[in-house]
Order: structure tokens, then C-alpha cells, then sequence
């Protein structure tokens, strides 16, 4: 049976560990045909409609099927004292930080400068920097950020990051907090952005952010379309302080046929496909966090809800 956006109405019936054995949780259906509004325990949401968490007496937490939570944070629907719960890892590292190397070996080794001298039939070795040579930023170090700074060093490229609050990672130079900034970004010949998107980090991808880049960087954007100042990336394009940007993130998605980004010589982008959620790895988390609330214990990758992830 499907509802009226032809979703096929779920009546699965999963198994939750709760004290004393495994039981039976129902999925009561898919949103708006979710049966009476006082059954619902748990809300199982990715980019929901506004309005779809309103008036649930007996919500006991919101399970987000993704790792960001910018889009769950800002609805004015979700309930104040409602607990809400991210998926962590979920099989993302691993693609993101593939994503990320690709695209810093795209442009150390001026990948997109040889598609435009072939369109030309232009035969032109260009100046190449050795990875040693080529720092990279990785802004956001958590679950995502870690894994792409790692993999990224594990490839020769010296890597520094940036983060909220201090920590150790091998191999990685870490910088935190907003005092930190500047310093971290003068190191940076290519900034891969994987920050939760929230009322501090929005925008913060702009002219102030790129002018204290080395002139001639790159910026890659796997982490949301709001983190980004479009009109200063593209001054930062146009001037040469930024030499090219590779995005899979946009404030508008999809990214309208007439937005600038798509006929930027300078700028790669994909569409929101950095990495996808892995459905087993999701299903098995949501239901052990269900178990883990109904046992009155706290679940993994509960967000803090004042920091906004
Ligand atoms: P985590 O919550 O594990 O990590 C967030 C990191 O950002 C932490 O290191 C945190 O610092 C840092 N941070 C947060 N706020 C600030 C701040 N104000 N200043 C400095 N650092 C800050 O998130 P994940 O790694 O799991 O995911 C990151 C983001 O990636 C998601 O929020 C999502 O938007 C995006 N994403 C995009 C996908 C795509 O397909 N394009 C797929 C999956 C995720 P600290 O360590 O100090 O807490």
C-alpha cells in the first residue's frame, strides 16, 4: 500500500533489545499517514516537512537518518525537550574522505587546467608541486573530519585542522576555536570544509575567510551549501585569490539551472553525492538507540542541541 505522495506505507516490524529479551517495535507509517498522532514514540525524520513533528503528546526522541542536523535543528516543530539523535558514522567517513582526496589530487596534480588544454588540443606540462609541498585544511574534525584529515596525511599531503574545542589527532597539527582561525588558514593550499552547519559556522566560508588563504587555494565543500558566502567565492574566483573550488553542498538544492556555479570554469560540482548513508548501518543504529531510550539509558549521537550538532 503507498500514501498519497506514493511512499509505500511501512507496517515493518522490527526487533529492539529492551531489559529482559529482544521485542517488537512498529513502524506505524510514513508521514502524513501515520495513524493516530498519540501512538508515535519515535520520529524517524531526513529534511521532514514543516509541520510533520507537530502535536506528538508521547514523542520520545527525534532519530535523524544522516549525520547533520542543521535542517531537524531549525524546524520550529520540534519539540523543546525531546531528545535528538544523529547517526554516527553510518558508512560516511570512508566515501567523504575518498571525495576529499580526489579532489586534492585533482587540483595538486591541475587536473582541471590539462581537461582545458585538451579541449584546445594544447600539449602544456604544467608546474606541479610534490604532496609534501601542498598543505591541506580540514575544518570540522569529528566523526567525518578525522577520517578525511587521516586518510588525506596518509597519502604524504602535511594536513592541519580546525576544530571547537582542543584535541589530539596523530599526525595532524590542530588548531581550535575561533582565535585559531587566521593561523589555520594561511596553512591551508586546499580547505576541505566538513563542519556541521549551525548559527556560528554558517557563512563562514567568505571574502575574510579566503583573503587569509594563501593566494592561489583551493576550497572544497562536502559539508553544507550554507557554510559558504557564494557571492564572495565567486570575488575569490574572479580576483585569483582562490584558484578553483569543488562543491557537492549548495544553499539551494538542486542547484538551480541558472545559478552561476554551473558555468564557472573554476568551479567542479557534483550533486550532493560526497557520500550516502549506509541503509543497514542506519537501521541497525536507530534501533539500538530505540532499545537504549526504552531501557532509560542515553543514546549514541545525542546532539547537543545549544551547540547546535
Ligand atoms: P561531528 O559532529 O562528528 O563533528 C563536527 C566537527 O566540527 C567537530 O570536530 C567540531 O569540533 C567541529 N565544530 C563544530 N562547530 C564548530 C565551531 N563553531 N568551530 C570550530 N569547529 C566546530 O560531525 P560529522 O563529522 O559526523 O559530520 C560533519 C558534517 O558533515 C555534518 O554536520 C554534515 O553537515 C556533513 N555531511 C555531509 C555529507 C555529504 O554527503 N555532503 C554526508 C555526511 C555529513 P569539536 O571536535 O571540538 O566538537
Amino acid at each position: 500500500m503507498k500514501n498519497r505522495n506514493g511512499v509505500p506505507r511501512a507496517t515493518k516490524q522490527s526487533a529492539v533489545k529492551v531489559a529482559g529479551g529482544t521485542e517488537r517495535c512498529w513502524v506505524n507509517g510514513v508521514w502524513p499517514d501515520y495513524g493516530p498522532k498519540e501512538d508515535i514514540r519515535y520520529a524517524l525524520v531526513w529534511r521532514q516537512p514543516r509541520g510533520s513533528l507537530a502535536g506528538l503528546p508521547n514523542l520520545q526522541a527525534v532519530l535523524v537518518l544522516g549525520a547533520g542536523v542543521d535542517s531537524v535543528l531549525s524546524d520550529p516543530d520540534l519539540p523543546i525537550d525531546v531528545p535528538v539523535v544523529r547517526l554516527i558514522d553510518a558508512g560516511l567517513p570512508g566515501p567523504m574522505a575518498e571525495y576529499a582526496l580526489y579532489a586534492v589530487l585533482h587540483f595538486q596534480r591541475r587536473m582541471s587546467d590539462y581537461l582545458e588544454q585538451q579541449r584546445r588540443s594544447v600539449w602544456r606540462p604544467r608546474e606541479e608541486l610534490l604532496a609534501r609541498q601542498w598543505p591541506v585544511g580540514v575544518m570540522g574534525l569529528g566523526v567525518i573530519g578525522a577520517t578525511v584529515a587521516r586518510r588525506v596525511n596518509a597519502q604524504g599531503f602535511p594536513v592541519c585542522g580546525w576544530c571547537r574545542t582542543r584535541k589530539t589527532l596523530d599526525g595532524i597539527e590542530v588548531f581550535a576555536g575561533t582565535a585559531s582561525l587566521d593561523e589555520f588558514l594561511t596553512r591551508a593550499r586546499v580547505l576541505v570544509n566538513v563542519l556541521p552547519l549551525t548559527p556560528e559556522t554558517f557563512g563562514m566560508l567568505n571574502a575574510r575567510a579566503f583573503a587569509a588563504m594563501p593566494r592561489g587555494s583551493y576550497v572544497l565543500n562536502i559539508a553544507r551549501g550554507g557554510h559558504i558566502n557564494e557571492v564572495d567565492l565567486l570575488a575569490a574566483l574572479d580576483s585569483g585569490q582562490l584558484a578553483g573550488a569543488m562543491l557537492d553542498v549548495f544553499r539551494e538544492e538542486p542547484l538551480p539551472a541558472d545559478h552561476p556555479f554551473w558555468r564557472h570554469p573554476n568551479i567542479i560540482v557534483t550533486p550532493h553525492v560526497a557520500a550516502p548513508t549506509l541503509a543497514s548501518e542506519a537501521e541497525s543504529q536507530v534501533l539500538e538507540n530505540i532499545g537504549r531510550l526504552e531501557r532509560g539509558e542515553v543514546p549514541l549521537g545525542i546532539v547537543d542541541r545549544a551547540q547546535g550538532y
